[in-house]
């Protein structure tokens, strides 16, 4: 059994100014690693790719690993990188395989395609009619048909942050082997409903995406291969963005589709639950700090997350509003994580530890498609450490998997330590902190640029937190963004 296993992963914020060349999906730039290269980058985490490497080896498998390729959300993917990725995945199926299982996100919009997995899935299909392929997908999956209709099992992750995704490729791995094996005729249905949930309340530890997911793990106790709910990734100016569902049923297409309107009604229902109102800066400014006044002594820090900016929804990562409002309020004993500004970072490379330095700070990139200039800001500060930037994630998300913020220092004004970054990554994992010698716990406040993932390493170790609107193409503020293509009418954009 020969079995071409891959990995293409990015979600694609449209209104991102983050350029998305080749060199964003593997580790230090370059190309993203093939064969034995993706195996060691991959194998023993927490990744679905390791999952299906898993499942081919127990299974005696010949393995072929053409690409595993993924970066943060940034802006439309280029073309020759959408290109080279699916390239090397068609020229690997081409060889002859008996199945094929990608680890894909499913919210990767190219310069040409608004659904680059639909495209992939697509050129495969015309490559190898018959050939089984299994997806694993983000919960952010913006659904396109060509996905339901080229794929043979698809499983999306039931947790957000994302602390299943090995369970993910292991839920979409087993149905395909078990196709193989002949024990099992994979029958999916999905549909979508108009609808885009914002992502501050899509987490799974809140209602009503906890009984969503929870319902779809019933279904699959019940007898679905796989049932998933997309709730969809609504920074992407995309005819279908929104939330979506798919179920995977044994030959009983009948019960999938049933099984999948279940899913769509039940979270049309609870719709309104899904709009997140955003509070002015200020007001959220002064309940973190009187959160932070009632702290009892060795509780952990007040968390203020800075939910507008944020990578792994495709951010800048360089906005200066809720850092700039902490050094206003003189807030003291903070640490902030991050901004991404590699000239910045040369700068204090080149003064040294301990240099006291004044430089303008952040705001480096515009943001044309929501009108915003960026704005730096001057900042003096000490440089306390300078790092690699490179390390591997403890988890629960994405165990094990190699992280790189490239060349990085930590920039002390006394009060705030700030980690300044060149290559863009996401606090969800507690080594992003480690790794520039900051212990967060310890800390007062600690601003995150971050919306929902942080909670994976950190929320039982928060005192409390305050989500800050600050400005950034992560918006939650929708009348921000300007729509043009999402198909209306749709909720909340249209009173429905
Ligand atoms: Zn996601």
């Amino acid at each position: 059994m020969k079995l071409v296993i891959a990995q293409m992963k990015h979600e694609t914020n449209t209104f991102s100014p983050v350029p998305t060349p080749l060199a964003r999906f593997a580790t230090g730039g370059g190309d993203p690693p093939t064969g034995d290269a993706a195996l060691a980058a991959y194998q023993g985490t927490g990744a679905a790719i390791a999952a299906f490497i898993d499942l081919a080896q127990a299974a005696g498998a010949q393995v072929v690993i053409p690409i595993a390729a993924s970066a943060w959300p940034s802006g439309p993917v280029q073309d020759a990188a959408f290109e080279h990725i699916a390239g090397r995945i068609c020229d690997a199926v081409a060889k002859g395989c008996d199945a094929v299982l990608l680890d894909l996100h499913g919210a990767m919009v190219t310069q040409t395609h608004a659904d680059g997995e639909g495209e992939l899935l697509r050129r495969i299909r015309a490559i190898a009619p018959k050939v089984p392929i299994g997806v694993a997908l983000d919960m952010h999956t913006n659904f396109y048909d060509a996905m339901g209709q080229y794929a043979s099992v698809i499983a999306g992750y039931q947790t957000y942050p994302h602390v299943d995704m090995y369970e993910t490729g292991e839920r979409a791995g087993r149905a395909i082997l078990a196709q193989l094996a002949g024990r099992a005729r994979p029958t999916l249905a999905f549909g979508r409903r108009p609808m885009l949930p914002h992502v501050m309340r899509q987490g799974t530890d809140d209602s009503p995406n906890r009984e969503l997911q929870a319902r779809c793990r019933a279904m699959e106790a019940q007898g679905a291969l796989c049932a998933s709910a997309f709730v969809g990734f609504p920074n992407a100016d995309i005819e279908y963005a929104g939330l979506s569902a798919v179920v995977v049923t044994d030959a009983d297409a009948a019960l999938a589709r049933r099984w999948c309107d279940e899913l769509l009604d039940m979270a049309w229902e609870q719709r309104r639950k899904f709009v997140y109102s955003t509070l002015p800066l200020e007001v959220s400014m002064a309940r973190a700090q009187s959160l932070a006044a009632a702290k009892p002594a060795g509780s952990g820090p007040v968390v203020l997350l800075d939910h507008s900016d944020n990578c792994a929804s495709g951010g800048t990562m360089d906005t200066m509003t809720v850092l700039g409002a902490i050094l206003d309020a003189g807030l003291e004993d903070v640490a902030a994580f991050a901004i991404f500004d590699p000239a910045a970072v040369q700068q204090l490379i080149a003064a040294g530890i301990g240099a006291e330095v004044t430089l303008p700070l952040g705001g480096k990139l515009d943001m044309p498609a929501i009108r915003l200039k960026g704005e730096p800001r001057l900042v003096t500060g000490r440089v306390r450490l300078i790092s690699d930037g490179r390390y591997r994630n403890r988890g629960p998300m994405g165990r094990g998997e190699i992280n790189d913020m490239g060349p990085s220092a930590v920039f002390d004004t006394g009060k705030v330590q700030i980690v300044v970054i060149s290559s863009h990554v996401e606090p969800h994992d507690l080594a992003a902190f480690t790794a520039v010698g900051i212990a967060p716990e310890t800390k007062r406040f600690v601003m995150l640029k971050s919306r929902i993932h942080w909670r994976a390493g950190r929320k039982a170790r928060a005192h409390a937190v305050g989500e800050c609107a600050g400005t950034g193409v992560c918006t939650s503020d929708y009348a921000a963004l300007d729509f043009k293509h999402v198909r209306r009418p749709i909720y909340p954009l249209d009173a429905m």
